[in-house]
Formats: C-alpha cells, sequence, structure tokens
C-alpha cells in the first residue's frame, strides 16, 4: 500500500509530496512540529500536543494554518488513509513560501502545513525497550529556547549522530554546570536507590516533553515521588535506573551512559513497569 502525505490542502502519494524551495522550512529552519503516537488506532495525549503546537507557533508568531477541528480531521484522515494502528503522526507547520528574505513575509503569507503518517514495527520497538538503549553526554550547545519545538535541529542532528557513532542511541546534552538537560529528542529521568524519580524542571534548558508530564501523572496514580530538580551526570551514573522519554520511545531505559553501566546494565523494574503501564495515564482519542 503506498503511503499517503498531506501538504498544504493536497492529499498526495508520499513519495512525490513536497514543498516550495522558498518555503522557509526549507530555507531558514522556521517552523515547527509535533509527533504524537498512535496506539491502538488512539491518538495519545493529542490535546497536550496541539496544546503546545499552538504555543510554539505563538512563541514565532508564525499563523495558525486553521482551526484545531480542521487540523484534527486532517490528522485522523491521514492516519486512516496510511492505515495505520500503531506508529507515529507527525505534523509540521513553517511560515509559509517567500522569497528568500530573513524578514518575516507580509502577515498574509499563508503558513504552510505538512502531515503524514507512518507505522511503527511493534516487535522491534518491544525488543528495544527489552533491551534498552545506550547514551553518551556531550556538551549543551543549543540555544535558549528549547521550549519551542522548532524544526531548527542542527545541533539534535550532531549530538544524534555522535552517539550513533559512538554504538549509542541517545545524547544527553549537559550543561556549563554540569547538569543533563536532555536528550537530542527526548527527555531524561533517572531512579534513585529509594524509588524516587528525578527529572529536569522544565522551566529552563529543555522541551517540556508531554511523555515527560504522562510519567508524571502516572507516578502520581502510582504514588511514585517526581523529584523536579536538575541533576549531574555522577549522579546520573549512579543512580539505580536511568530513562528515556518521548511519544516515540515513551519510556526507553537507559542502561549505559558513556562507559558506565546503570544499575545491573538491563532495564530497571521501575522503568519497565513505567512503560508497560504508561497508557493508562494518557488521553486517548479515537480515530
Ligand atoms: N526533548 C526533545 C529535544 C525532543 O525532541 C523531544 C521529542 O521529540 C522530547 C524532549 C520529548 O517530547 P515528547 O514527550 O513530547 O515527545
Amino acid at each position: 500500500m503506498s503511503r499517503i502525505a498531506y501538504v498544504n490542502g493536497r492529499y498526495l502519494p508520499h513519495k512525490n509530496a513536497s514543498v516550495h524551495i522558498e518555503d522557509r522550512g526549507y530555507q531558514f529552519a522556521d517552523g515547527i512540529y509535533e509527533v504524537c503516537e498512535i496506539h491502538n488506532s488512539q491518538i495519545i495525549d493529542m490535546g497536550p500536543h496541539l496544546d503546545r503546537l499552538d504555543r510554539s507557533l505563538r512563541e514565532l508568531r508564525i499563523n495558525a494554518p486553521m482551526q484545531r477541528a480542521a487540523l484534527i480531521r486532517i490528522l485522523k484522515e491521514v492516519i486512516t488513509l496510511n492505515r495505520v494502528t500503531n506508529g507515529l503522526v507527525y505534523i509540521q507547520i513553517t511560515r509559509g513560501v517567500a522569497p528568500r528574505d530573513h524578514y518575516f513575509p507580509k502577515s498574509t503569507t499563508p503558513s504552510s502545513l505538512v502531515v503524514t503518517a507512518k507505522h511503527v514495527n511493534r516487535k522491534k520497538w518491544l525488543e528495544k525497550g527489552e533491551q534498552g538503549i545506550k547514551v553518551i553526554t556531550t556538551p549543551e550547545n543549543r540555544w535558549e529556547r528549547v521550549d519551542i519545538k522548532s524544526v531548527s535541529l542542527l545541533p539534535n542532528v550532531l549530538a544524534k549522530q555522535k552517539a550513533k557513532e559512538a554504538g549509542a542511541n541517545e545524547a544527553w546534552f549537559v550543561d556549563k554546570d554540569g547538569f543533563v538537560t536532555e536528550g537530542g529528542s527526548t527527555n531524561a529521568w533517572i531512579v534513585l536507590n529509594d524509588g524516587r524519580l528525578v527529572t529536569r524542571p522544565a522551566e529552563a534548558g529543555i522541551l517540556r516533553g508531554i511523555t515527560r508530564a504522562g510519567v508524571m501523572k502516572l507516578a502520581a496514580k502510582k504514588a511514585i515521588t517526581v523529584e523536579e530538580r536538575p541533576f549531574t551526570v555522577d549522579e546520573a551514573k549512579h543512580a539505580r535506573e536511568a530513562f528515556c522519554s518521548s511519544a516515540s520511545g515513551l519510556v526507553m531505559p537507559v542502561t549505559h551512559i558513556d562507559d558506565t553501566i546503570i544499575g545491573a546494565g538491563a532495564p530497571g523494574e521501575l522503568t519497565q513497569e513505567l512503560r508497560k503501564t504508561f497508557h493508562e495515564a494518557s488521553e486517548l482519542t479515537k480515530l
């Protein structure tokens, strides 16, 4: 079955779907995006993802391409056309197409909207979760507005490639004071010896992850304490467990940080429990 993408009002074969060369997303990475998980034909935490999308647009003064209800119809249509029951839906909005110039184009320039959906191989995803992942640490070198889910991801791309070349899957950025901020495409967590969870506050230095919020909701249901405070690389290396959170990986156990084995070198018990029960605390939207 061929994949279908939505591009600026049209549903097109994915392989031919394209935007103009003067799209500001292409020229300046002048755009934002969101990724939602699709689980058993339901969109996970769609409301919070669309709230964050609206916030990213406001912060960058990009016009919303349409009302939320119309956007939701497109998301559902793309997921359905691609027959995705377990996977991801991707939304990208840019400041639109205009002759290349750093200044904003006329305020009447329509923003560009692209929506795609893809299957995720559930077997592989489960295997990865059973194995856990390796993380490297790398100096934080991103701009201060990492709270905006912008498509300007060059430092993240370079950090994740560095991780890959080191035989790892994710890179945790470390600020100038030695504290972990977050991963290249995930939020970072540790589990202390007494079972408390620690993750950096979302006020500065990280993207306010929707999955991060989901883990917090789940932890509250299970009476697990979450401490929102910065933690150092050293503290992480001595933690009982560690994991990453994101819409695509949910709760992903970390078994190594640089050359240090975390806990027993296998996914931790609490991490696995959070991973297995994650959807108990999420908002589900039927297609
Ligand atoms: N941090 C960064 C830099 C990300 O790119 C992402 C996801 O793409 C996250 C955190 C996790 O956010 P969410 O849980 O909303 O997917």
